[in-house]
């Protein structure tokens, strides 16, 4: 079989044609109706002059009509670059340049944003769309169109990264890969007459995209109710109201969760909660389960290098406090500074081949990567058939993988390694802390000093000096925080990740 995407839509749309497939705002759409219009989106693509390789920025919020775009630019051989709706200007003029994009299509509530970035890029509006801009009903009114032919090397989304560390960089990954590690996490996560989902995680990240391709590939039709933008309340209504019985989520959005009533929510159907993208606390994942009995949480680890999952914990296999196993076709190695192979139970840089990495870094030719990076400690790079992820981990006996924090966040104080999320692992233990985020400021006298940021919960009133004695007596002298902020709101990212960098720029850090 040919493993591109825009045939792998179009066999499971039409095998599945008169089910429920997507719910938004309370109407559920049938996959036949979803599959007509990304065949027309697709024919309308052309014509507008959209071809195979081309490059396409999609900005929207999540709604039906992204996997639409997605699936109707892959059938017409183009390359979909997601982006968060949350980019500034300037991010988004550096991805529409860089990337070459022959188009951008948004919302109208970005049109301010998309038209200051976009230069002379045409822009596809879906909703009303002002003069100087094309209507998505335009474009999706045109004859349909079946997939181009593509092959499973060619790009399929060029997606920037660099959220949380540096300038934004972009991800070239394949049909192939996204195929794979798609129908691999589906594989791995899936339980028999467990088909309903709730996707409250941006569509636009690499997380949300390998969840919408994942569903392509199930045995079992899948239904998937789409949420524009996490709200914990909203989440609990969605997933009573639906019956909902699995889901995607990220850590703080759990987090948030154990603020809601959760014991009075009644989700009789729910089964488990994949989470991933952030490191999930132990605290947090077995509060929740404590409070909602009969739900798993399966953490999962991966890059948007690694096409979004590289280890998973399968349900009636998991492994709390690890990140679970490696999806087959990918071989994790742990490695020293020296890039020498390290025993099981060591920690060092966690390194990952297979035939899903990406192709590399985006140089601005669809052919082309960026040569291989040397390792530079610190950050994520390709060198040779292998991707350093500047994670440090540890794999067990078991061939499970534990991550233990970045090495780009690694705090050097006075010669000693301070990992800052043990640091917050202990703040965010004290009953008064809702999350906090742990950053190193050059020191003339240690190096770097460790310091806090904490967001308490409502109402809650223990003092700074309270809470640096509390991280005193759990993390040791070398480590506590010897300067601690109170903030009503700890930055994150588009994926609701701890923004480290964002505390680092607090600080007046240069370079952050
Ligand atoms: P940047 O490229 O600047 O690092 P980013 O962190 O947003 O930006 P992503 O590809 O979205 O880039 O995230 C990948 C990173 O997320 C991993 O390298 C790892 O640090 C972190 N991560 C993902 N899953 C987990 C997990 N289960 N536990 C801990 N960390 C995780």
């Amino acid at each position: 079989a040919e493993h591109t995407l825009g045939r792998l839509a179009e066999e499971s749309w039409t095998r599945f044609g008169d089910v429920d497939s997507l719910y938004y705002e309370g109407t559920w759409h049938r996959a036949e109706a979803l599959a007509g219009r990304a065949r027309r989106a697709a024919g309308g693509f052309g014509a507008f002059g959209i071809g195979p390789g081309d490059r396409v920025v999609v900005m929207m919020a999540t709604c039906p009509e992204v996997p639409i775009v997605y699936q109707a630019l892959w059938s017409a051989g183009a390359v979909v670059t997601p982006v968060v709706f949350l980019v500034g200007v300037e991010e988004l003029r550096h991805i529409v340049s860089d990337s070459g994009a022959a188009a951008v299509v948004t919302s109208p509530e970005l049109l301010g944003t998309v038209r200051a970035a976009a230069g002379e890029t045409p822009v596809v509006v879906v909703g009303d769309a002002p003069a100087g801009t094309t209507p998505f009903s335009e474009i999706e009114a045109a004859r349909e169109r079946g997939a181009v032919a593509r092959d499973p090397a060619d790009l399929a989304a060029l997606m920037y990264t660099g959220g949380t560390t540096g300038r934004a960089k972009g991800v070239m990954l394949t049909h192939g890969g996204l195929w794979h590690v798609a129908r691999a996490a589906q594989e791995m996560s899936h339980l028999p007459g467990v088909n309903r989902a709730i996707v409250p995680v941006p569509l636009s990240h690499a997380y949300g995209l390998i969840v919408t391709i994942a569903g392509m590939h199930a045995v079992e039709p899948q239904q998937a109710v789409l949420m524009r933008w996490f709200d914990p309340k909203a989440f609990l209504d969605l997933a009573a109201g639906q019956l909902v019985q699995y889901g995607a989520v990220v850590p703080s959005m759990l987090q948030m969760l154990l603020a809601e009533p959760l014991e009075e929510t009644e989700l009789p159907e729910l089964r488990y909660l994949t989470c991933g993208a952030a490191p999930l606390g132990r605290e947090v994942l077995e509060e929740f389960e404590r409070r909602v009995p009969g739900v798993q949480i399966l953490e999962g680890y991966g890059l948007t290098e690694t096409s979004a999952v590289t280890t998973f914990n399968p349900p009636g296999r998991r492994k709390v406090g690890s990140v679970g196993l490696p999806l087959p076709g990918y071989t994790i190695t742990v490695r020293d500074d020296d890039g020498e192979e390290l025993e099981i139970g060591d920690v060092g840089e966690v390194c990952v081949r297979g035939e899903a990495l990406m192709r590399g870094y985006w140089t601005g030719d669809p052919e082309e990567a960026a040569p291989d990076t040397a390792p530079v400690p610190s950050s994520t790079a390709l060198v040779g058939d292998e991707l350093y992820t500047g994670d440090i981990g540890c794999l067990d006996d078991d061939g499970y993988l534990h991550i233990v924090d970045r090495k780009k966040d690694l705090i050097i104080r006075g010669g000693f390694n301070v990992f800052p999320r043990d640091v917050e692992d202990a703040l965010n233990e004290h009953r008064d802390v809702l999350m906090s985020g742990v950053v190193g400021r050059p020191d003339p006298v240690h190096g770097e000093e460790v310091v806090a940021f904490v967001q308490l919960r409502p109402g809650a009133t223990a003092t700074a000096e309270e809470l640096i004695d509390w991280a005193r007596v759990r993390v040791g002298r070398v480590k506590y925080p010897r300067e601690l902020h109170f903030t009503d709101s700890i930055p994150v990212t588009s994926i609701l990740k701890l923004d480290r960098k964002a505390l680092r720029a607090r600080l007046g850090i240069p370079g952050s």
